[in-house]
């Protein structure tokens, strides 16, 4: 008998119930109790599912009214001490004060607390809160919401199997707050309470317990790997069956040592690290369980079972293990139910599988392996959904595959190198020295939101619609213009959001009604689906940008989204590889820089802030994917004459490691995030004599606070310690969508007083 378990589910709920319960709550509408209703019923809910999908267990612990993070950092007892907590506070009070920080009080007494710090579970778009250690940090066993839940999960008559993250994992994803210390030094006080928590689920009946430990699947440090076996064998003593899950990579040079560990079974990511299983199933101790994760937790896509049942029946052939199969991981960061998808086109909605239809998946598997012909029939439906994909007309477009079989071995490439370009756009442009120019985006106001909205319901039509954008491009100009900005923006009234704008224009991509995925707390992102070869019917941007450019005798930067930050931020196909798919987009922004071109815009942005957060987890991995990524890049780039100028914008600061990768994107210009660490980045573009311009951004767009002329002042001066004055450029740090005009125009009407300024003195 095969056993089928979960990693974990989604917790919103199938309308985002979470959701909107936590900010009712947050605006003090209902109260904790309430709030705590709204989550005992979506947890029992979702139970109910796994069993009626016929898992073998229920996952308890993957709940979170905010993150799972933060849920041990209470178990473990370790909220930081700079929240100041008597300890007379409620739990959930406190927690959500780790989460969401306290205001800063306009009172003379009042100080605000930050948040937690919040950074990206590993490579997806789910953020967890970063756990804060001091070699003072103590642990104990400090909350009852595990075992509460437990507890509610047996009383519904369910086995239980709890999820726990493990010890080495939740140190190693929190963060130092002291020099010279190293949180690993932690461990000796943290297992005393993983030990008493194992204890108390033993007690409590609890068979089966699954250990995260994800960062078996990273380049660890010896210190790290080599605590794990010391660590395990304690853990072990307690008695209760260790399932030590692993995800998200493989395990490479860990493979054995995860394979040995003192623990019951093994869980690895058979879509990640498939080509590992073999040596896994070879290395594993035979009387240990092996769990498969042989559905895809990252993806939408149905499973091909036929595919999986080859695969287990040859396992089964050459390895004794008890086998558990599972998707690869939580299924966190899939939406809930493909059920909810009644606008979805049917034949691609066949294609899809979200987190419901992924445990029914596990059971067809289960039941397929007993011989069961209970499954015959969901096999022959599931063996259709996925030849209907493989061969639909419109999933694949001939015209694509030609264009992109038939790319010259310099279609990448500029025509000339970027010394002559420059020269080229100088002549063309005749810009001052340190030209100032923004990131994109102008505020996103609600006379904008609202006319959107009321087009997208038909309330409004398309003429009003393009009449009231156009009011606002106006508007965006005539501010531009009275700040005396030089290269000026339409100010992207007309966009949503950078990736669907595109994503709704391009063909190939697709959008679900209800497809949500956690973000962070009870923020939701509905990526685009991605599910043919991409193309671009029609100009997307060219009409915006020639009226705003008509407006104006300065020149208009036209703004396009990057082909890595689209396939990032959306759900990619999984039947060709991603830089294929990257490749595809990549042309189709390329047709729309020649016609941006060809309408007399002369300066063209590509936004890539993702390109960073596409690197694999593991460094060896990153040379591959930053070639063709910056290939990508390129290829929409590079389809232009000398004398056009191309920017690109990333809003970050983390390029030490991969500066020669974004030199080689070969942008005339790049904008970068640099004000809040105090041009701290440009030391490492002066030291790599990074060749092209640059902009690093002089105001930190996060923040209403309107920064004073001396403060940019000063950090242009920085800049101009690393950078030449004839390559810098002047800009805030992101697009101000998020802002309102009054501190956009203060700020802005002070970062060219400070150019001015400064331009004096250089002249
Ligand atoms: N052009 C976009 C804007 O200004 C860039 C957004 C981003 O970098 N995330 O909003
Ligand atoms: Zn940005």
């Amino acid at each position: 008998m095969t056993t089928i378990h979960t990693l974990g589910f989604p917790r919103m709920g199938a309308q985002r119930e979470l959701k909107f319960a936590l900010e009712r709550h947050w605006r003090g509408e209902i109260d904790a109790a309430e709030l705590e209703g709204v989550g005992r019923a979506l947890r029992a809910r979702h139970w109910q599912l796994q069993r009626e999908a016929g898992l073998d267990f229920v996952s308890v612990g993957d709940f979170a009214y905010y993150d799972h993070v933060a849920n041990h950092i209470q178990l473990f007892g370790c909220e930081p001490v700079r929240f100041g907590f008597t300890g007379q506070e409620a739990s959930l009070a406190r927690y959500f004060t780790l989460a969401r920080g306290v205001a800063q009080e306009s009172g003379a007494s009042g100080e605000g607390r930050p948040a937690l710090e919040m950074t990206k579970w590993f490579d997806t778009n789910y953020h967890y809160l970063v756990p804060e250690f001091t070699s003072e940090s103590t642990f104990s066993l400090a909350d009852e919401r595990l075992f509460t839940e437990v507890a509610e999960a047996q009383s519904h008559g369910h086995p239980v199997k709890a999820v726990l993250l493990g010890p080495l994992s939740f140190l190693w994803l929190g963060k130092e707050k002291e020099a010279n210390f190293d949180r690993l030094n932690l461990l000796e006080r943290l297992l005393p309470v993983y030990e008493q928590v194992l204890a108390r689920l033993k007690s409590m009946g609890v068979e089966w317990v699954q250990v995260d430990e994800p960062i078996l699947g990273l380049d660890l440090p010896p210190s790290w790997r080599q605590a794990f076996e010391p660590t395990y064998t304690r853990l072990s003593v307690v008695g209760i069956s260790l399932m030590l899950a692993t995800y998200f990579s493989p395990l490479q040079e860990n493979l054995s040592l995860a394979c040995r560990l003192p623990v019951k079974g093994l869980h690895v990511d058979g879509v990640r690290a498939a080509r590992e299983i073999a040596a896994v199933a070879d290395w594993l101790p035979s009387h240990k369980v092996l769990s498969v994760g042989v559905v895809d937790g990252r993806n939408i896509w149905r499973t091909d079972l036929d595919e999986v049942l080859r695969q287990i029946k040859a396992l089964r052939n050459t390895s004794t293990h008890a086998l558990w199969l599972a998707p690869s991981c939580s299924l966190l960061h899939v939406p809930f139910s493909v059920q909810g998808e009644a606008g979805l086109d049917e034949e691609i909605r066949d294609w899809l599988a979200f987190a419901v239809e992924k445990l029914h998946e596990l059971r067809v598997l289960k039941q397929a392996l007993a011989g069961d012909v209970a499954a015959e029939g969901p096999l022959a439906q599931s063996r259709q959904a996925i030849q209907s994909r493989r061969s639909s007309p419109r999933v694949n477009n001939p015209k694509v595959t030609e264009r992109l079989a038939g790319l010259s071995a310099d279609a990448d490439r500029r025509l000339s190198a970027f010394p002559i370009r420059q020269a080229a756009q100088r002549e063309r442009f005749s810009l001052p020295l340190l030209p100032t120019t923004t990131i994109g985006s102008f505020p996103q106001t609600a006379e904008i939101r609202a006319a959107r909205a009321a087009f997208k319901r038909d309330e409004l039509s398309a003429a009003d619609y393009e009449k009231a954008m156009k009011k606002e491009i106006a508007h965006a100009v005539a501010e531009q213009e009275k700040l005396d900005i030089d290269v000026l923006v339409h100010g992207e009234a007309e966009r949503n959001d950078m990736v669907e704008y595109f994503g709704e224009q391009l063909a190939g991509f697709c959008f679900t009604g209800n497809g949500w995925v956690q973000s962070y707390g009870s923020r939701c992102v509905k990526p685009p689906i991605i599910f043919g070869d991409v193309s671009r019917p029609t100009p997307m941007t060219v009409a915006w940008s020639s009226y705003a450019q008509s407006l104006t005798q300065k020149p208009m930067k036209g703004m396009l989204t990057g082909p890595i930050t689209i396939l990032q931020w959306s759900f990619v196909r999984d039947d060709q590889p991603r830089s294929t798919t990257a490749a595809q987009i990549a042309l189709s922004i390329r047709d729309e820089v020649c016609d941006l071109e060809k309408a007399g815009i002369g300066i063209i942005q590509i936004d890539e802030p993702a390109i960073r957060e596409g690197l694999p987890l593991r460094r060896e991995a990153w040379r591959e994917y930053l070639s063709w990524a910056t290939r990508a890049f390129r290829l929409s780039a590079s389809g232009v004459a000398d004398d056009t100028q191309i920017h690109t914008h990333m809003c970050y600061s983390e390029f030490n490691d991969i500066l020669p990768e974004i030199a080689a994107m070969d942008a005339d210009v790049i904008t970068i995030e640099t004000s809040r660490s105090d041009m701290e980045l440009l030391d490492a573009f002066g030291k790599f004599k990074y060749p092209n311009e640059i902009g690093p951004g002089v105001y930190d767009i996060h923040s209403p606070r309107v920064p004073s002329v001396e403060e940019m002042e000063r950090l242009l001066k920085k800049a101009l310690e690393t950078i030449p004055a004839g390559n810098l450029w002047v800009n805030p740090d992101c697009g101000l969508k998020t802002r309102g005009w009054p501190e956009t125009n203060a700020a802005l009407q002070n970062m060219v007083t400070a150019t001015k300024a400064l331009r004096t003195t250089l002249a």
